[in-house]
């Protein structure tokens, strides 16, 4: 036998066996020793009923010494209800629903039994424990857990799967070499032979590590070799070696952290090969984003070319246009805005800089994508909070140069960006790290009896200097939301705070309106400003130090992250409040999971867990193969990884040729066959 052989080969699987097999898409010895746990019991320890205790996952060994049924009858529950006793007491085992267990059940016969132990009212009980007639060659340790289906017991797939351990041997390990060393993964018969019977709970984790890098090495190379077949004849543009970024860099008023200089260098790298760019910089809220692709414009246009950066909002053009051109001031670099506000003859002023190269660097908002903007030598387009734009927009601004080089940024790595990451289609960079000397924010969540203590604390800030955002979702008032809006809200603070100045701010207001109150904002001379969720971006005024945001609960995770990110920017201690009046189980998650981290991965992947990967990541529709042990929303940095060094590999073998890499390309196009999605 070997190990591409019909499972029909093994003991004990007809051909009836294996039809139900085939349904978990087992068909060869090898598909068997790839069909993973999802879980694990520790029956390790064995535990008397006397020492059980509530909550625990337990071990227990004794006899049924009472059956009763229930609930039989038409249309009942049928209820078996156990009494198992071992020499140190009793307890109650339940089984709900399952008149077929019947048969399985005897009196007087030694079981055991493991799962959690709960409890009712007056004694402690197990819910469908997992159970089977106690053997005593039976080895005790820590046994597999696999998901069934109709027809398959799991002492049929622990029997089975011991009997192909034996064919574990045969495994090729199709990771090279190299790789297995950087990342110190195990050997791929070490992984198997421990996901399936592990020694210890550590073995499973290094077999998982190894397993789950597997499963997403292979991902990767199949998009990425699919991405290299489309993209393969483009050439980019080579930007001047000799332009140092550190001429640009010496010159800010601050020192650079470790993760924005590493993330430059890799934007470096980029921009000096013939490839054309395409990098997503992922940075938490104030983690200092635009000075790296401020960096990036400097070598760009000293390389001779133009460059452009587009943002979602006018507030967020105008604020990034203001400082950076403060900041090109001595390098002589023109810098120029376009946005939908401006008149018709400032726009055609601007256009005219571009067309002629006047202006060397323009930012902009989705007025850059209007037919009639051109540029004359266009080498490198950035596109700011790249969550809020969809790919298309990129590919329209991209499409102004003659294959420019492109850096998306965004403190929202979910959920579009996450696709377009495993669409191979973007390489990632991220800011993993936080400028010195930035304060946790202190957030805390209230319902409506905490909201006028809130509101006397902002008071306090408030006569102490410091300014203040007010957030709310609506602009009108609507009966058949239960969510206070801006201009309601707006009316009660103006009368609670007579002697400070407010100002209202959303995004229907005239253009020059919302302008003037910014500038007065950053000004500090209003104090409190009442808006709705036009400031969620980029906004950067330091002496705001409170957030209070009304109807929080109507607010998904990475929007109130973004919120709380426009305060604790300055030195001062900054604090955010989120206030609902009707709070949602989902909205209790929400805000107990912000009060507990202010790091914005963490925050994102727990965003992606909250709407589940099934909303998230319609993984069929986008012909991305299902995935066993990895999961997209917990090891985006395993991907990372991956991602390199799948590229690398491809470097050196793009059409994955060599003799050694044989293995590996009949298991990527397995991968992607058995999911039939992309044939590669
Ligand atoms: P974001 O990543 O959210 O876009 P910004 O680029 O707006 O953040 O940066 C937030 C603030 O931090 C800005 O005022 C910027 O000047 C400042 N900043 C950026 N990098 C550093 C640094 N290395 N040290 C100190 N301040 C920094
Ligand atoms: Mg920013």
């Amino acid at each position: 036998m070997d190990i591409q052989d019909r499972i029909t080969n093994i003991k004990g699987i007809g051909p009836k066996k294996a039809k139900a097999l085939e349904r978990m898409k087992i068909q060869t010895i090898e598909d068997f020793l790839c069909f993973y746990p999802r879980d694990y019991e520790d029956r390790r320890n064995l535990c008397t009923i006397r020492d059980l205790t509530e909550g625990a996952t337990a071990l227990i060994r004794g006899k049924i010494t009472l059956i009763v049924k229930s609930g039989y009858g038409y249309g009942m529950r049928q209820t078996i209800k156990l009494l198992v006793t071992d020499e140190t007491g009793g307890i109650e085992v339940v089984f709900f629903h399952a008149p077929f267990l019947e048969k399985s059940l005897q009196k007087d016969v030694l079981y055991e039994f493991y799962g959690r132990v709960s409890s009712r009212v007056d004694r402690l009980q197990m819910t469908h424990p997992d159970f089977h007639r106690y053997n005593e060659n039976q080895i005790a340790g820590i046994l597999p857990v696999y998901p069934l289906t109709q027809g398959i017991s799991q002492g049929e797939m622990r029997k089975w799967q011991k009997e192909v351990a034996a064919f574990i041997g045969e495994m090729e390990d199709y990771i090279p070499e190299d790789i297995i060393v950087r990342n110190r993964l195990c050997s791929l018969k070490y992984a198997i032979s421990h996901i399936h019977f592990p020694i210890d709970m550590q073995k499973v984790k290094e077999a998982k590590f190894r397993l789950v890098f597997d499963e997403l090495f292979l991902l990767q190379l199949g998009l990425l070799s699919v991405k290299r077949r489309v993209n393969h004849d483009a050439e980019g543009i080579q930007f001047e070696r000799n332009i140092e970024l550190e001429a640009f860099t010496d010159r800010l008023p601050f020192t650079l952290t470790a993760a924005q200089q590493r993330v430059m260098s890799e934007i470096e790298k980029d921009m000096e090969s013939n490839h054309i760019m395409n990098r997503l910089v992922q940075g938490d809220v104030g983690s200092g984003k635009t000075v790296v692709a401020a960096a990036a414009v400097y070598k760009a246009v000293k390389s001779g070319f133009q460059a452009v950066m587009m943002a979602p909002t006018e507030l967020l053009a105008r604020q990034h246009y203001n400082s950076l051109s403060e900041l090109f001031k001595p390098f002589s670099i023109q810098v120029g805005l376009l946005t939908g506000s401006m008149t018709q003859k400032e726009r055609r002023q601007v256009m005219e800089g571009l067309s002629d190269a006047t202006i060397d660097f323009c930012i902009g908002t989705h007025a850059l994508i209007q037919p009639e903007v051109f540029f004359q030598n266009l080498g490198l387009v950035i596109t700011d909070e790249q969550h809020r734009f969809g790919v298309n927009q990129r590919t329209i601004l991209t499409k102004k140069g003659n294959h420019p080089d492109i850096l998306v940024m965004t403190a929202t790595p979910i959920p579009r960006t996450l696709a377009v990451i495993l669409y191979g289609d973007l390489d990632i960079s991220a800011i993993d790290q936080m400028p010195p000397g930035r304060k946790h924010v202190i957030t805390q969540s209230v319902g409506a009896s905490g909201r006028d203590s809130a509101y006397g604390f902002l008071r306090k800030e408030v006569e102490k200097g410091r300014q203040a955002y007010i957030v709310a979702p609506l602009i009108e008032e609507s009966t058949s939301l239960d969510a206070k809006s801006v201009t309601l809200i707006y009316k009660e603070i103006s009368d609670r705070f007579r002697s400070q100045s407010i100002a209202l701010l959303h995004g229907a207001m005239p253009q020059n309106e919302k302008e003037r109150i910014m500038e007065e904002f950053y000004a500090g001379e209003i104090h409190i400003l009442v808006s709705t969720v036009v400031i969620e971006v980029g906004i950067n005024v330091p002496n705001a130090t409170i957030m209070l945001i009304e109807s929080a609960e109507r607010f998904g995770l990475a929007t109130l992250h973004q919120l709380r990110g426009r305060v604790g920017r300055g030195g001062e201690q900054s604090y955010c409040t989120l206030i609902s009046d009707n709070l949602t189980e989902l909205a209790k998650e929400r805000a107990k999971i912000l009060t507990e981290t202010n790091d914005g991965f963490l925050i994102a992947e727990k965003d992606l867990e909250l709407r589940g990967p099934g909303e998230f990541f319609g993984v069929k529709q986008h012909g991305i193969p299902e995935l066993r042990l990895a999961d997209l929303a917990k090891h985006i940095r395993i991907l990372e990884i991956v991602r390199k060094e799948a590229s690398l590999l491809l470097d050196k073998d793009p059409e994955l040729s060599f003799h050694d890499h044989q293995e590996l390309k009949r298991r990527t196009s397995k991968f992607f066959k058995t999911n039939e999605t992309i044939s590669i």
